[in-house]
């Protein structure tokens, strides 16, 4: 029988092996999932945000379990998987409290006695996840989908199998109905065949730009309605008022967090001449101090990366951006352990045609790249076939509003990293993808936005 493998990247050590599903197997479960659609979509709104509070509650009470779990198999830092588990439960707090609200019946003026739109559930989801934030990407898609009254399967990233199960038992434990929300352990392969399944009715994919490509197409076939939420290549602009401490502490933060894997991480920093050279040289002092190592270890600032092959194919972009002309500051070299670990490292003198420019790192490498003023910034950092987030630091607020919204990313941030916040949505456009996630917008992408006229 086929079976999925995780492997601690830290040691390089397996962890655990799961049992894959048959074809007949997975047919079952999407069927099953559909069957708890007939009764889940009928229960109030209060009766799912009871147990959407109960979800909160049994994350925080598993925190340690659930957050030992997402380090040993993906290697993130312990203090920022327990924040990950505390930022799940926040989200199910967030829906269980206003999803009410957000889907309230709107009344439209018209010539009829009573117009107006209504949001309805539209069936079982399928959300296809990846393993950087093993726990929070599938909740962010999970709790507003329940709360709707629909019903999800999620196809989780083969290295956090155990956390897809963990999540899996977490909606048990909450007391969620059998088919509520199923973890599919199944080869990517088969997600062909879910989204063909008549019982799925959309699909979601937080991951990379080819997975997302496949996915939308196959979805496309089946005229089934997608979300991608997908690579970035984020640009934060440094203008010359700006505080420097402040700016290379977040930009250190942003660069290294989560071992530098984060689809909204600070990647390239588009830094004005005036102040480039002081930049950097603060900027790689605080690279250079951050410290890698064990995961587990409470002092380590990052660990290693998720898989080695991840690693390897990160080190050979560094390796073509410097063949490119690009020049190596920090770092670049993989340390001689048997984990996944690449070390922080900083790629300066970038310019547009190369890897470091115009492709996605996803590792703990930045890109600088130098710029003559406030509008040379703005179409290097718009020079990206990536729009996710972005930002400006400056000492200035007004300045930096006027060049966030001259940003293409679907968020600009002022003097702050980009962050996801259950209030306020979440996504991309260009190659980072299409929809929304979170707040009212993410809430009401998989939901009949219906009519009803009375005359
Ligand atoms: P992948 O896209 O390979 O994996 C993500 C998920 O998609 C996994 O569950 C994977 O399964 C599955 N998958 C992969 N290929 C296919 C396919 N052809 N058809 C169906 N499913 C597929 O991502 P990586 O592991 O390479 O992760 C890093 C990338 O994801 C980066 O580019 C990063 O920016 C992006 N990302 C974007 C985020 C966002 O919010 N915009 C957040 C996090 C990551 P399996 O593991 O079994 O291969």
């Amino acid at each position: 029988m086929a079976s999925t493998t995780t492997i601690n990247p830290a040691t390089g050590e397996k962890i655990a092996e799961y049992n894959r599903l048959s074809v007949n197997e997975v047919k079952d479960k999407i069927a099953q999932s559909r069957k708890a659609y007939e009764s889940w979509k009928q229960k109030a709104y209060e009766e799912r945000a009871q147990l959407m509070h109960k979800l909160a509650d049994v994350l925080d009470e598993n925190k340690e379990e659930y957050a030992q779990l997402a380090t040993r198999e993906m290697g993130k830092t312990i203090g920022q998987s327990r924040k990950e588990i505390e930022k799940c439960a926040l989200v199910c707090r967030y829906y269980a409290d206003n999803s009410k609200g957000l889907l309230a019946d709107k009344i439209v003026k018209t010539e009829a006695t009573k117009s107006y739109v209504t949001f309805q559930p539209i069936g079982v989801v399928l959300a296809v996840m990846p393993w950087n934030f093993p726990f929070y990407q599938a909740i962010r898609f999970a709790a507003p989908a329940l709360m709707v009254g629909n019903t999800g399967v999620l196809k989780h990233a083969s290295n956090v199998q155990g956390c897809a199960f963990a999540l899996e038992e977490a909606f048990t434990k909450a007391g969620f109905p059998e088919g509520a929300f199923t973890n599919l352990n199944i080869d990517s392969k088969l997600v062909k065949d879910v989204i063909e399944d008549k019982n799925i009715v959309a699909v979601t994919l937080t991951g990379s730009d080819p997975a997302g490509r496949s996915v939308a197409s196959i979805a496309g076939q089946n005229l089934k309605k997608t979300v991608m939420e997908l690579g970035g290549s984020d640009a934060y602009i440094i203008l010359d008022d700006v505080d420097m401490e402040e700016a290379t502490d977040l930009a250190t933060f942003g660069r290294l967090q989560n071992n530098g894997q984060t689809c909204i991480a600070a990647k390239r920093f588009v830094v004005l001449d005036a102040i480039y050279a002081e930049f950097l040289a603060l900027f790689t002092k605080k690279m250079k101090a951050a410290k890698m190592g064990e995961p587990t270890a409470e002092d380590s600032y990052y660990g290693p990366m998720a898989r080695k092959d991840l690693r390897d194919e990160l080190h050979e972009q560094v390796l073509k951006t410097i063949a490119q002309g690009g020049r190596l500051v920090l770092g670049g070299e993989i340390p001689d352990t048997n984990g996944a670990y690449y070390p922080a490292t900083i790629l300066a003198d970038l310019e547009p045609g190369m890897e470091g420019f115009d492709n996605e790192l996803f590792g703990p490498v930045a890109s600088v790249i130098r710029a003559k003023d406030d509008a040379h910034a703005i179409e290097l950092a718009n020079n990206s076939q990536f729009g996710l987030g972005s930002g400006v630091f400056t000492g200035n607020n007004e300045r930096g509003e006027r060049l966030a919204r001259q940003l293409e990313a679907g968020s600009s941030f002022v003097n702050k990293l980009v962050v996801s916040d259950p209030r306020l949505p979440f996504g991309g456009v260009k190659n980072s993808g299409y929809g929304r996630e979170l707040a009212v917008y993410g809430i009401r992408e998989f939901v009949n936005t219906k009519t009803i006229w009375i005359k």
